[in-house]
């Protein structure tokens, strides 16, 4: 018990006992009582009702002197009373805080409810998507950003990637949009201006594709001379072997540069791949001759067609799929070993696989195979020639016919590679 209490209890008892002894003195013990109980009441009353007063007046007025038992707690209602004001305070001014920050980011922030509706954005998403402060407010975000891509990736459910589409406001500028979902019925929409990377990206590319072709020309030329070099007759012996490494290194390079301008190509066609009638089972038996009439390769080549299925797409670019994974089981399988080429026909469409007891890939590199130029090791791809492009090209032409591809390998037991194309493209 504190002070105060102890001593409102002390003065209570002293009360009660005057008044007994004064109404022992005079003869009226029950009417001193009364008196001093009354008398003790009607204080404390008066008390309450000054305190009842001040908390109505609180902001205006400072706290009455009351003291004692009722002093107390006045000054315990001033410390909630001060400790509630130091925490308003510190939230408004962390609010005020965050939204200078969030002025201050370059990149646009929407924060959006259960139905994609708009319930706060930031400066810079309002700049680049033209959105109107208060105006814009519970506005659908795909009703006022209608790009068929950002719709089709909204409406798609995987945001593990960002899409990019053209600014409305500026045609020449691309924006790249990412939502993050925090719960159902929270969502944040990301938006960044990448016109920069965008350009910078379609000028490398540009310039990959015109330095392969500008090399396509002296290539043939020096492979031209240098075939004619190796068939004449009269040529020093001691001259044999550098000719003819000189023309393995240069139908390497004429492989790099086919295999570029093939990627350039595909890159550089939008939409997907037309609806060309090709039958894949020949192109399957032809890829198949063509391997097992290799010298160096797996001494089991086989051939598994379990459906006649036809796919509709482009017959230049299904080759090119199916040459690169066949070829590459072939290269990276010793010749003890063997492989397995299938393609069957199901629901939910039509599906190759290329199934090898080769090398096979290392968990950790698989989600990096299709990078161009992504090769597992440097010095395996020496010997075996690869410059890194083959799964690239597979991955375009892949997704040019709605198709995916899927790899599951174990390190020194082989690989398999599956092709799924979806049943819009398959005829039987
Ligand atoms: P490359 O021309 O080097 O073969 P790819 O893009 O076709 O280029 O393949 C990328 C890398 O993936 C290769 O360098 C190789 O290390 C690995 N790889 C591809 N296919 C296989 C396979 N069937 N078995 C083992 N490794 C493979």
């Amino acid at each position: 018990m504190s002070k105060a209490w102890s001593f409102a209890l002390v003065r209570l008892i002293a009360l009660l006992l005057v008044a007994l002894i004064i109404g022992l003195i005079v003869g009226h013990v029950q009417a001193a009582l009364l008196v001093a109980v009354s008398g003790g009441l009607l204080l404390q009353w008066m008390q309450l009702y000054r305190l009842s007063w001040w908390l109505q007046h609180r902001s205006a007025e400072d706290a009455p002197d009351l003291g004692g038992l009722w002093g107390e707690i006045i000054a315990l209602i001033m410390r909630i009373y001060r400790r509630k004001l130091f925490h308003k305070r510190r939230t408004a001014e962390l609010f005020r805080e965050f939204r200078q920050l969030s002025a201050a980011v370059p990149d646009g922030l929407l924060v959006l409810g259960a139905d994609r509706e708009i319930q706060w954005f930031n400066s810079a998403a309002g700049r680049l998507l033209g959105l109107r402060r208060k105006l814009d407010f519970g506005q659908r975000i795909d009703n006022l950003l209608r790009h068929p891509d950002f719709v089709r990736y909204i409406e798609g459910g995987d945001y593990t990637a960002s899409v990019v589409v053209r600014s409305v406001q500026d045609t020449e500028v691309f924006l790249s949009l990412q939502l993050v979902v925090h719960s159902a019925e929270r969502q944040l929409l990301l938006v960044r201006d990448v016109t920069r990377e965008v350009r910078l990206d379609a000028m490398r590319k540009d310039f990959v594709a015109n330095a392969s072709h500008e090399l396509r020309s002296p290539l043939t030329v020096i492979t031209g001379y240098v075939d004619a070099l190796a068939e004449d007759t009269q040529l020093d012996t001691l001259w044999r072997g550098p000719i003819a490494e000189m023309g393995r290194q240069a139908m390497r390079m004429r492989s790099v540069v086919d295999s570029l301008i093939e990627l350039s190509r595909l890159e550089s066609t939008v939409g997907e791949a037309g609806d060309e009638r090709v039958d894949v089972g020949a192109m399957l038996v032809a890829l198949a001759a063509e391997n097992r009439a290799l010298i160096e390769r797996p001494s089991e080549i086989a051939l598994h067609l379990d459906s006649q299925a036809m796919l509709l797409g482009a017959s230049r670019e299904l080759h090119s799929i199916f040459s690169n994974l066949i070829t590459n089981a072939v290269k990276y399988t010793p010749p003890s070993g063997r492989v397995d080429i299938g393609w069957w026909a199901d629901q939910h469409g039509a599906h190759f696989s290329v199934t090898d007891t080769g090398v096979g890939i290392a968990p950790e590199h698989i989600p990096r195979l299709t990078e161009r130029f992504y090769r597992v090791d440097q010095s395996r791809h020496r010997s075996t020639g690869g410059a890194g492009l083959g799964l690239a090209i597979v991955k375009h032409a892949l997704t040019r016919h709605g198709g995916t591809l899927e790899v599951s390998s174990e390190e020194s037991r082989g690989s398999v590679f599956t092709c799924h194309f979806p049943q819009r493209r398959v005829v039987v």
